[in-house]
């Protein structure tokens, strides 16, 4: 297996849709070939906060339908992540740059940066992207792509993810969608709050089901990653005593 970096996600959205990205990391030849092959109406892409290698692997009975993905028709990379942070990350993923690049390092710089985002350049060519993410990162986006589904922050993040799932398979049916991003979140919460991973693996399995049927119904491209190693205490401090670099995460490309 290929080891790549989440930066190139970006610059080969770019090369698929025929735009002008600036970015130092090159495309990624395998995902060319295979979005050739298919030839996908629309392209969706999922960033499941705080799937890395390792936990893809530890849940994958959880995790089951998207390894189905993998096995019937897909391509599994890993990738070398850029920050340990979500914004930044996620950043990354849609820009190709390098945080100390791009400048989005907290939600206070989110909307600063006068970096366009892979979304506002295909939009700029004409072509229409779509967004479901949290509302502070949902706002710079109004007004400059097509579709902006802006969900608010909550307590209970079953019900946050939920909402992304349902705003991003309704998107789905528009047929002059040709790129929509959606991020979610359960994992990183319950990572962070020591509570039962296997729980929120599950649900996120589920989401990750019925935004593939609809990707599918489309005729879509799926691609799935994850941000930033998953954060957990317990390995953390396993990690630190046998001087482990740091995790890579899972990058994901099927046509379901
Ligand atoms: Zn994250």
């Amino acid at each position: 297996m290929q080891t790549l970096s989440l930066l190139q996600i970006a610059p080969t959205l770019a090369e698929f849709f025929k735009v002008h990205l600036v970015s130092q990391a090159r495309p990624v030849e395998q995902i060319l070939d295979f979005a050739y092959s298919h030839n996908p109406q629309v392209v969706t892409l999922v960033v499941i906060d705080s799937l890395d290698f390792l936990f893809y692997f530890d849940f994958a009975d959880e995790l089951e339908r998207i390894h189905d993905l993998v096995e019937r028709d897909g391509v599994l990379f890993e990738c070398e992540t850029v920050s340990s942070h979500t914004t930044p990350a996620i950043a990354s993923i849609l820009t190709g740059l390098r945080p100390e690049s791009h400048g989005i390092l907290t939600g206070e710089d989110v909307g600063m940066s006068n970096v366009n985002s892979i979304l506002e350049i295909l939009e700029d060519e004409g072509q229409k992207a779509a967004a479901a993410i949290e509302t502070k990162g949902a706002k710079p986006l109004w007004g400059r792509i097509s579709y902006v589904f802006a969900v608010d922050d909550r307590e209970d993040i079953f019900e946050y993810d939920e909402l992304i799932t349902t705003h991003t398979v309704s998107v789905l049916k528009k047929q002059d969608l040709r790129l929509m991003f959606s991020h979610l979140r359960a994992i990183d919460r319950f990572a962070h709050r020591g509570m039962d991973l296997s729980v929120a693996a599950k649900v996120t399995n589920e989401n990750m089901r019925a935004i593939a049927n609809a990707v599918g119904e489309r005729k879509g491209m799926l691609l799935i990653c994850g941000d930033h190693e998953t954060h957990l205490k317990d390995r953390k401090a396993k990690q630190a005593s046998q001087g482990k670099a740091p995790a890579t995460v899972p990058l994901i490309v099927c046509c379901p």
